[in-house]
């Protein structure tokens, strides 16, 4: 706070020094306002090999699109995956390299993140991709200024049915149907490699086909995106989503 009502020419002599964060953080997008009955599906940590193509099969059974944000570390061990992801019409999205959450606003940690992540997916022969979701959804004002300088739009969610805290398949169906409402961006996980997503699955048969029949379009963010008149930018505060 000090360092702002110094003259420029001080702040100057004094560097280095961390610099100020900046006044106004880039918004992380939870769901948009748009006239489309339209739900974006989202799956993190994965891709993974066990029960990514399930995903798909399952997304596609019902003509549905979904954005899937890989960590690298998985990304890198699965590149034909990625490639059957976008063959699949799905929309692969970056969520870091090594799921790492950035508590401490490091900037510097963020843009190593982002960077290795991207190379992961490109590595695949997939173009780059736009979209971020921070782990856990940490991220202060340095830390999402890092993200949207390498030219990508912050993602969260407004629906979380916390899928990979063990929950059960009843579970996550009631929360989703709950608040399934136009605009909503729905948290679910295809991976890590470690957890069982079979109530996650299971869920999307019972909600898959009864969405489509109250008339949503089951899409990707970036599809969400484009049918949007405008954005909420309310935050995420709950504490964050362990590995599992
Ligand atoms: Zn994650």
């Amino acid at each position: 706070m000090h360092l702002l009502a110094l003259p420029l020419c001080t702040v100057a002599a004094l560097s280095p020094v961390a610099p100020a964060p900046p006044q106004t953080a880039p918004p992380v997008v939870q769901r948009v306002l748009t006239s489309e009955r339209r739900i974006a599906f989202t799956f993190d940590d994965g891709p993974n090999e066990q029960y990514t193509p399930q995903f798909i099969a399952l997304l596609q059974r019902y003509g549905a699109h979904a954005t899937f944000f890989l960590i690298g570390t998985e990304a890198t061990k699965n590149p034909a995956m990625i490639r059957q992801l976008r063959a699949a019409g799905m929309e692969i999205a970056n969520h870091g390299m090594r799921h790492l959450y950035l508590r401490s606003d490091d900037g510097e940690a963020a843009l190593a993140e982002v960077r290795a992540g991207e190379q992961a997916i490109v590595s695949a022969n997939v173009p780059r991709p736009t979209l971020y979701r921070l782990p856990g959804g940490i991220g202060g004002p340095r830390v999402r200024q890092a993200v949207a300088s390498l030219g990508y739009r912050l993602v969260g969610w407004s629906i979380d049915p916390r899928d990979s805290m063990n929950v059960s398949t009843a579970k996550i169906v009631r929360v989703i149907r709950e608040q399934a409402a136009p605009g909503a961006i729905v948290l679910m996980h295809d991976g890590p490699p470690t957890a069982a997503r079979l109530p996650t699955l299971a869920a999307l048969r019972t909600l898959l086909p009864e969405l489509k029949a109250q008339g949503y379009t089951i899409c990707s963010v970036g599809e969400l995106l484009r049918s949007a008149r405008s954005f909420s930018y309310r935050e995420t505060r709950r504490a964050p989503l362990p590995m599992m």
